[in-house]
C-alpha cells in the first residue's frame, strides 16, 4: 500500500497536501477534546467521529499514529456547572470524564493513545508560560500572565485575519490587566472558590489555550504531524495554541490543520450555548449507534451536516438493508469452499475506489459511495446471479464479503454479527411501534401451516394481514423472517 499518497486538506495552506510525516512511518495527531462540565451533543460527537475515523484510517494504511485527545477539566464553565450542582469542580470534571468515555465507547469510538487531562499537567503549563516570559512574548500582570500578541509577528496565520482589524473598536476595559485588547491569559490569578494551584505567580490557574500547547509537546514533541478540531476553534483558540507553541519553540508547531465542518439544527450551529441540542445518550437511546456513524460518515467531514430526526431513521434503514445484505451472504457462503479459480467481475475494485476515496481527504462519503457498489454487487450475486458457475458466484461473493470486514474496522460500521444486529434492530423497531410480536409469531405459523396444506389465498390473506399489522415477511432457506415494513417510517 502506498503511504504517500493521501492528500489532506491543510486549513493553514487552505489546499489539499501530500501527507508527509514528520519521522517516516509515524503519525502524531492531536485532536482538541471535550470541555468536560455536561454531556455532549451529536455535533461534538460528529467532530470526534470524524477523527476516529481518520486515526483508524492512517492506521489502516500503514502508519504507526499516537493519537492523543484531551479533556478540558480546568474551565470557567466547569467552574459554574460545579456551582450549581454544589460539587468540586474536579470531582464534577472527573464524572462528565466518565460520561464521557462511556458515550465515546457507546459510539464505537477508539480510546486514544493518551488522554491527558489538564489538572495532571500544571508542571508542562507553567514551564511553557515561564518559556514565554523569558522569550519577550508574554507578560505577568497582578498574578495574570498574558500572551503579548503584538510581540508574535506571525499571529492570526491560520485564520488569516489582520490585526489592526481585529483591533478596531476593540479596548481594553476597566479592570482588565492586559496591555492590548487582543491579549490573552496564559495565567489567571486565583478568585476565592475557584481551583488554584501555586506558580511563579502567586495561586492561579491555566488559561484555556495553553493546555493544548503544553499537553501535545509532551506526548508528540514540539513539531507534530496533524492538529484536529471543528472549524469553531480555528479562531482564537488554534490560533492562540500556534502562538504559545511557536513562540515559545521557535519551530513549526502542527505540519496538517485539519477542521471538521458543524452539525447544525435547523440552520444552525448546535451548540450548548444556543440550547438547540440532541445529546449524544439521547440520540442513541433511539439508534443504533453505527446508524449515527454512517450518518455522519455520509457527508464529507469539511462539509456542514443538516440533522433531522428523519435522517437518522433513513441512516438506520440503510443499515439494515447492509446488515440484511450480510446476512444472506453469510448465509450462503460463511464457512464454505468453494475452490480456487475465476472470480465475477474484479470485486476489488470497490475497495480499491473506497481507499482512492479516503486517500483524497478522508472522503468518507465517497467510500460508502463505492461500498453501494459493493453491496450492490452482492445482492446481484446473491438474487439473480449473471453467472452459472455457483462456485465462481461463492468464491466473489467471499471475496466481497472479506472487503467488508477489512473496510469495517475504517469506518466502524458492520461490527455486529449479522442476525444478532438485525433481532437488535427488529426489538426495538417493536417497542417503538407498539406491535405484539407473540400475534406475529401466530399469524406466521398460520401462514405456514396454509402454505403446508397449499391453501395459497389463505397464506397470502395472512400476509396481507402481517402487512397491516406494518410486518414485512420474508421466506429465506433458514425460515421465515420479519421486520418492521419499511413504508411505515
Ligand atoms: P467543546 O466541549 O465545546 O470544547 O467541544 C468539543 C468539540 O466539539 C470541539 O472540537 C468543538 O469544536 C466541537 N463542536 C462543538 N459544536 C459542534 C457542532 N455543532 N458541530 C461539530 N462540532 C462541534
Ligand atoms: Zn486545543
Amino acid at each position: 500500500m502506498a503511504a504517500a499518497s493521501i492528500r489532506l486538506f491543510n486549513t493553514m495552506t487552505m489546499q489539499k497536501e501530500l501527507l508527509e510525516p514528520v519521522v517516516p512511518g509515524k503519525l502524531g495527531v492531536y485532536v482538541c477534546g471535550p470541555t468536560v462540565y455536561s454531556y455532549i451533543h451529536i455535533g461534538n460527537a460528529r467532530t470526534f467521529t470524524s477523527f476516529d475515523v481518520v486515526v483508524r484510517y492512517l492506521r489502516y494504511r500503514g502508519f504507526q499514529v499516537t493519537y492523543v485527545r484531551n479533556y478540558t477539566d480546568v474551565d470557567d464553565k466547569i467552574i459554574k456547572a460545579a456551582h450549581e450542582t454544589g460539587e468540586e469542580p474536579v470531582a464534577l470534571a472527573a464524572r462528565f470524564v466518565e460520561i464521557f468515555r462511556e458515550d465515546a465507547r457507546a459510539l464505537h469510538m477508539l480510546e486514544p493513545d493518551v488522554s491527558p487531562k489538564v489538572s495532571d499537567h500544571l508542571p508542562e503549563i507553567l514551564r511553557i508560560i515561564e518559556k514565554l516570559i523569558e522569550r519577550g512574548v508574554a507578560y505577568e500582570s497582578q498574578g495574570d500572565v498574558y500572551f503579548s500578541v503584538r510581540a508574535y509577528p506571525e499571529y492570526a496565520k491560520l485564520s488569516k485575519r489582520n490585526l489592526d482589524d481585529m483591533c478596531a473598536g476593540e479596548r481594553v476595559h476597566p479592570g482588565d490587566q492586559k496591555r492590548e485588547p487582543l491579549d490573552f491569559a496564559l495565567w489567571k490569578a486565583a478568585k476565592p472558590g475557584e481551583p488554584a494551584w501555586d506558580s511563579p505567580w502567586g495561586k492561579g490557574r491555566p488559561g484555556w489555550h495553553i493546555e493544548c500547547s503544553a499537553m501535545s509537546a509532551r506526548y508528540l514533541g514540539e513539531t507534530f504531524d496533524i492538529h484536529g478540531g471543528a472549524l469553531d476553534l480555528i479562531f482564537p483558540h488554534h490560533e492562540n495554541e500556534i502562538a504559545q507553541s511557536e513562540g515559545a519553540s521557535g519551530k513549526t508547531f502542527a505540519r496538517y490543520w485539519m477542521h471538521c465542518g458543524f452539525l447544525d439544527l435547523e440552520g444552525a450551529k448546535m451548540s450548548k450555548s444556543l440550547g438547540n441540542v440532541v445529546r449524544l445518550r439521547d440520540a442513541l437511546a433511539k439508534v443504533d449507534p453505527e446508524a449515527l456513524r454512517f450518518f455522519f460518515l455520509s457527508t464529507h467531514y469539511r462539509h456542514p451536516l443538516n440533522f433531522a430526526d428523519k435522517m437518522l431513521a433513513d441512516a438506520e434503514h440503510r443499515m439494515e438493508y447492509f446488515y440484511e445484505t450480510l446476512r444472506k451472504v453469510d448465509e450462503r457462503v460463511g464457512g464454505k469452499d468453494f475452490g480456487k479459480g475465476a472470480l465475477y467481475g474484479e470485486p476489488g475494485r470497490f475497495l480499491t475506489e473506497f481507499e482512492s476515496q479516503m486517500d483524497d481527504d478522508f472522503n468518507s462519503a465517497g467510500a460508502l459511495g463505492a461500498l453501494s457498489g459493493l453491496f450492490g454487487q452482492m445482492n446481484e450475486l446473491t438474487d439473480k446471479p449473471p453467472v452459472k458457475d455457483k462456485a465462481q458466484v461463492g468464491r466473489t461473493l467471499q471475496a466481497l464479503r472479506e472487503d467488508v470486514r477489512k473496510v469495517s474496522g475504517v469506518l466502524g460500521l458492520f461490527l455486529d454479527d449479522p442476525a444478532q444486529w438485525l433481532l437488535r434492530r427488529r426489538e426495538r423497531a417493536v417497542r417503538e411501534r407498539g406491535i405484539d410480536v407473540s400475534k406475529v409469531d401466530a399469524l406466521i405459523q398460520a401462514r405456514n401451516d396454509a402454505r403446508k396444506a397449499k391453501n395459497f389465498a389463505e397464506a397470502d390473506r395472512v400476509r396481507d394481514e402481517l402487512k397491516t399489522l406494518g410486518v414485512e415477511i420474508m421466506d429465506t432457506p433458514g425460515g421465515t423472517v420479519w421486520k418492521v415494513a419499511t413504508a411505515q417510517g
